[in-house]
């Protein structure tokens, strides 16, 4: 009875946010991104869009700030911040874009990160103090033009050779891939031994053999530069290799992992900017149906901020977090389409137009994308079913 009468004489407040900021709003980071984006974003975003491209110089910038830094230990010249900061930093900058914050956790989650765990100290010297600085940025090459999911497939070849090994074949669709000064590359000894023959090597921008080719055209976070790689008798040095011989699809495998947490907190960003959106450019005075869908927005926001704080935390705690990772994945990315979808509705025909006012287009291509990176949704599913299930029966 009280609920019912509070919902009828609830207040005519004024349009406002009540998702607001992540309770980790109070980490100077979080304010550091907001003021940072305020200034160096917004003003560019439309233009980033249009162009589909993010100068350089805004990385720079952001990595003077010490953002590309933001999880690097601090003994390689990073922030060291926790998970559970990092998510929250990575939800504001997400707020304001999407293509940066996706370009900034491919840098950190699975370039950077994989090097901290599986480098040795002469590989981590020479990259993580540069990535941290924002000197130089990673990517990760997994995905081939004929192999996406199913990853333990890939037919990219390496051959060792006297003193490294040569690389054959070609990547798709690599974030950061035309500015990266070193991509993680994945490739097999012997197409035919799977996960076992897989391994990781570095390979740094300028390696002769090694070239970026066609720039892809995007639905969405555009701006984040996405090409195909190729590698034609591509030789690197005997140092090149992550981890040991063969280790690679566990890199792969627990870069994502972690990845995804990131992008799930990138996802929480757009989800919530597509909420904030949409209760500031609805038509006034609101109608009933109108309210009931920003309510059931606010709900997804608030569950997706924590799955992505459990993940975080988990993951900070030491614990086992890939369940938890996947778990916000799959429904943060997914509440994020919701929303800028349902907010297209409530909004109507201003929120169509690509130069009015309204952000909702943008965000509404841009969270279509969440989905699929990092592993699409029917893999989270997939890896989620069997950790809840077992894995007695499974295909693969
Ligand atoms: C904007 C963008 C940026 C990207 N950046 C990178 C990057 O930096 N590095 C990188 O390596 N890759 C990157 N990718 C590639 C991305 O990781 C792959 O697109 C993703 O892994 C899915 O692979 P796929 O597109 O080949 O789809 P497929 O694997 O061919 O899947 C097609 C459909 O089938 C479904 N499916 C596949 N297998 C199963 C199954 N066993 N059970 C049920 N359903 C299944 C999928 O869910 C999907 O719906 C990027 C992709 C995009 C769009």
């Amino acid at each position: 009875m009280a609920m019912q009468e509070a919902l009828r004489s609830g207040p005519a407040s004024p349009p406002q946010a009540p998702a607001g900021p992540s309770p980790e709003a109070e980490d100077p980071w979080v304010e550091r991104a907001r003021r940072f984006c305020a200034t160096h974003v917004g003003p560019q975003l439309r233009q980033w869009d249009r162009e589909d491209r993010i100068p350089e110089s805004f990385f720079r910038a952001f990595g003077k700030e010490g953002f590309l830094g933001l999880t690097v230990p601090r003994e390689y010249e990073g922030q060291g911040l926790t998970t559970s900061q990092f998510v929250a930093v990575m939800e504001e900058l997400a707020t304001s874009s999407g293509a940066a914050a996706t370009m900034m956790a491919v840098d950190l989650s699975v370039a950077a990160q994989p090097i901290l765990q599986w480098g040795s100290e002469e590989q981590r010297r020479t990259y993580l103090p540069r990535i941290a600085r924002g000197e130089w940025v990673g990517a990760f090459g997994l995905t081939e033009p004929s192999v996406g999911s199913d990853s333990q497939r890939l037919t990219t070849r390496y051959v060792r050779d006297q003193d490294g090994w040569t690389i054959d074949g070609s990547k798709m669709f690599i974030t950061n891939a035309a500015m990266a000064e070193v991509v993680l590359v994945f490739a097999t000894r012997d197409a035919s031994l799977g996960a076992p023959g897989i391994s990781c090597l570095l390979v740094r921008k300028g390696t002769p053999g090694f070239s970026a080719a066609q720039r892809l055209d995007k639905l969405g976070i555009r701006g984040s530069e996405t090409m195909e790689l190729l590698f034609e008798h591509c030789h690197v040095g005997a140092g090149s290799m992550l981890g040991r011989e063969g280790d690679g699809f566990k890199i792969a495998m627990t870069a994502l992992e972690g990845g995804r947490i990131g992008i799930a907190a990138c996802s929480l960003g757009i989800a919530r900017a597509a909420f904030e959106e949409t209760v500031r450019c609805l038509p006034r005075p609101a109608e009933d149906w109108q309210r009931s869908a920003v309510a059931r927005m606010f709900v997804d926001v608030e569950a997706s901020r924590a799955l992505v704080q459990k993940a975080a935390r988990l993951r900070d705690q030491g614990a086992d977090f890939a369940g938890a990772a996947s778990a916000a994945k799959l429904f943060a990315s997914q509440a994020a389409f919701r929303i800028a979808s349902r907010g297209l509705e409530v909004v109507g025909r201003e929120a169509f137009d690509k130069d009015g006012p309204c952000r909702l287009e943008q965000l509404f291509r841009d969270s279509r994308v969440l989905s699929i990176v990092e592993g699409t949704t029917e893999i989270q599913e997939l890896i989620l079913g069997r950790r809840l299930l077992g894995r007695e029966g499974a295909r693969s």
